[in-house]
């Protein structure tokens, strides 16, 4: 068995059912994510459109890609029917211009809210305070082909687990705010995605339905 198999197969042990590994194959060759496929695993994750589409072109049609990283609008049309999720919508607009595009795609687009908590590590997302208004205004009522389907987080990079764990609680506490106000009528409300290589077990025990790991299985990254 190659050594990204026989990570696949470890995290598979470990991981509890009902919570989806997301193999993050940024900056990886197409070649180690055909290891991986050969492993079963189907989920990958990118944060790059062209790297994602160019991946995806050289490998089989049966894997769902996630997108993870930032999205400039101007390639948000080029994703349209070509991911079963992104999971990085940081602002208004871009879910604005990602319900559009869908929209003129024919297609309904699936998407996470990433809620920024982590101190420094990225200026990406929405604040706690952003998410809950966007939902309280019911501004979420003018999508027409766009899915909200939760959230995605990041915790602190540090080996301070109690801020880690601190993190992932709050992230949880913003989702589960939203996903039980009755008063949205939200439906499928129901995916948390958070936790990676270095963090996965704190985050499910934090209430995660979604862990992507890169590192872990596919080894360091050249940037
Ligand atoms: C790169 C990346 C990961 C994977 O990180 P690892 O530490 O390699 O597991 C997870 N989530 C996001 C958003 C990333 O950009």
């Amino acid at each position: 068995m190659t050594r990204i198999a026989s990570a696949i197969e470890e995290l598979r042990r470990e991981i509890p059912c009902g919570v989806e590994l997301v193999a993050v194959s940024k900056f990886h060759p197409a070649e180690a994510i055909e290891e991986a496929y050969a492993a079963g695993q189907r989920r990958f994750g990118e944060s790059r459109v062209q790297e994602l589409l160019k991946k995806q072109q050289q490998l089989p049609a049966d894997i769902e890609w996630h997108f993870i990283g930032h999205l400039q609008t101007n390639k948000v049309r080029q994703l349209m029917g070509r991911v079963s999720l992104i999971e990085s919508v940081d602002t208004e607009h871009l879910l604005e211009v990602i319900d559009s595009e869908a929209r003129r795609a024919g297609v309904t687009a699936r998407v996470l809210m990433q809620l920024h908590v982590a101190r420094e590590e990225t200026k990406f997302g929405f604040t706690p305070e952003e998410l809950l208004d966007y939902f309280g205004s019911r501004r979420f009522e003018r999508l027409q082909a766009t899915h909200i389907c939760g959230m995605m987080g990041m915790a602190s990079n540090t080996d301070d687990t109690q801020r880690v764990r601190s993190d992932f609680r709050q992230i949880a506490e913003v989702f589960r705010a939203i996903r039980h106000d009755d008063t949205l009528g939200l439906r499928g409300f129901d995916t948390l995605s958070m936790g990676m290589s270095g963090d996965w077990p704190i985050a499910v025990e934090e209430g995660a339905t979604i862990v992507r790991v890169g590192t872990r299985i596919f080894g360091e990254r050249d940037y």
